[in-house]
């Protein structure tokens, strides 16, 4: 193994997010940990084990600890390490095979993609997020839109975004198509990097903030593509579909399968049917059995403060089962800090330990039968959710936190004051 150094590890996908005392009740689970434990001893790589105080989903403890840094490659077996692009870095989710390849050599062979850039202009309205944003390009652009691509976004929103929006935003572009997505490195991302554990200080931080500044695209760069999107068009986006890209504004309706291209249509109506959603009618207003706050893309906290904004004082609906999963033992923390944990708790919420949670099907969080989730995660592919049949509609946390409280879907607009 080459730079073991470079390589670092953590427990998310599999790890349960309510009892964690080992032996982990799933046996399956508990292989997978205790292989990690032993491997990473053995290979001397840095692992951020539960109760380490840093262990947590990887795109959320990554940029935490700084381990992320502009003009780093970044490769992790994970889809959504696109996550990392926030800061400046290339970054590849990758498979298993190639996680040996870099494991062995630090090094992977990639095709060059091209570049397109993804402007937003204008300024988003209240009750408008980074994940509304992400969703709305993919919605824009399509699933495939962005394959061959790396995408860079820019323009003032993105530019006025803070980095946990950045991340979100770039959380998704895989769910685009693209492998990589990518923020220039600006005095925001200086200002997030430090004092953070593995970011250099003094002296050494002014060389490589000049540095990590140095990376940013020229002005007059070209790009194989360049697209612009109006920030101030985007409402709440909600996925009424089984694929990011089946989104809408919250106020609009779910489109008939006779308002699609022929080639689309044989796509829509197999999500209609699977989400049995009916074109034309809204999408405000849908009843929801679960509400889902956590995952990779919106699990940070300014997505755990927006949604306890919405929660504050409120009681989520009978019959919802909610919960909020923090993305790391960092984020628990300082939101237990801020008390964030009562209001979620005082409003019906459960509060539970970092991890993947409900975003996937690898834990004991699952939905049961035909449930329908709203969810902060980032895909709604049928069966993601643990239930070959249950339903995801994606959308904000403060969205989801609106939901869980309504009881249905539910334009978040109206309940921010
Ligand atoms: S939260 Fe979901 S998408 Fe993100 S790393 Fe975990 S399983 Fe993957």
């Amino acid at each position: 193994m080459l730079y073991p150094e470079r390589t670092f590890a953590t427990v998310d996908h599999i790890i349960p997010t309510d009892a964690r005392t080992r032996p982990l009740a799933d046996g399956l689970a508990e292989q997978m940990l205790t292989a990690l434990e032993d491997g990473t001893e053995e290979f001397g790589i840095r692992f951020f084990n539960v109760g380490s105080g840093h262990q947590g989903i990887v795109h959320v403890i990554g940029p935490e600890l700084g381990l992320t840094q502009p003009g780093m490659t970044v490769a992790c077996g994970d889809s959504h390490t696109s996550t990392h692009g926030a800061f400046g870095t290339i970054a590849f989710g990758i498979g298993t095979s190639q996680v040996h390849d870099v494991l062995a050599t630090q090094c992977m062979a990639i095709a060059k993609p091209k570049v397109r850039r993804v402007r937003v202009t204008g300024s988003l309205r209240p009750g408008v997020y980074a994940k509304d944003v992400t969703l709305h390009i993919i919605r824009t652009l399509g699933v495939k839109g962005g394959v061959g691509y790396a995408y860079e976004y820019a323009g003032p929103v993105i530019e006025g975004f803070s980095m946990e929006e950045r991340m979100t935003l770039c959380n998704m572009a895989i769910e685009g198509g693209a492998r990589v997505g990518y923020v220039n490195p600006d005095a925001t991302t200086v200002d997030d990097l430090r004092g953070r554990a593995h970011v250099p200080d003094g002296e050494a931080f002014d060389r490589a903030a000049a540095w990590w500044l140095s990376m940013a695209s020229d002005p007059d760069a070209r790009y194989d593509d360049d697209v612009e999107i109006d920030g101030t068009s985007i409402a709440p986006t909600v996925t009424w579909g089984i694929n990011p890209g089946q989104a809408i504004g919250v106020d609009e309706r779910i489109p008939t399968s006779a308002s699609f291209a022929d080639a689309d249509r044989g796509t829509a109506d197999e999500a209609l049917a699977f989400m049995d959603l009916e074109g034309g009618a809204a999408i405000e207003g849908v009843p929801i059995q679960v509400a889902f706050i956590g995952s990779c893309t919106n699990s940070r906290m300014s997505d755990l403060r927006e949604a306890a904004r919405v929660a504050r004082g409120r009681k989520v609906a009978e019959g919802v089962r909610a919960l909020v999963v923090p993305g790391s033992e960092e984020v628990k923390k300082q939101a237990e800090a801020e008390g964030l944990d009562q209001v979620f708790r005082d409003a019906g919420f459960q509060w539970r330990e970092p991890g993947c949670s409900m975003c996937l099907a690898m834990n004991p969080d699952q939905l049961v039968g035909r449930e329908m989730c709203a969810s902060s995660s980032n895909r709604n592919f049928k069966g993601r959710q643990g239930s070959p049949t249950g339903r995801t509609l994606l959308m904000s946390p403060a969205m989801v936190a609106a939901a869980a409280i309504e009881g249905r879907v539910a334009d978040v607009r109206r309940m921010l004051t």
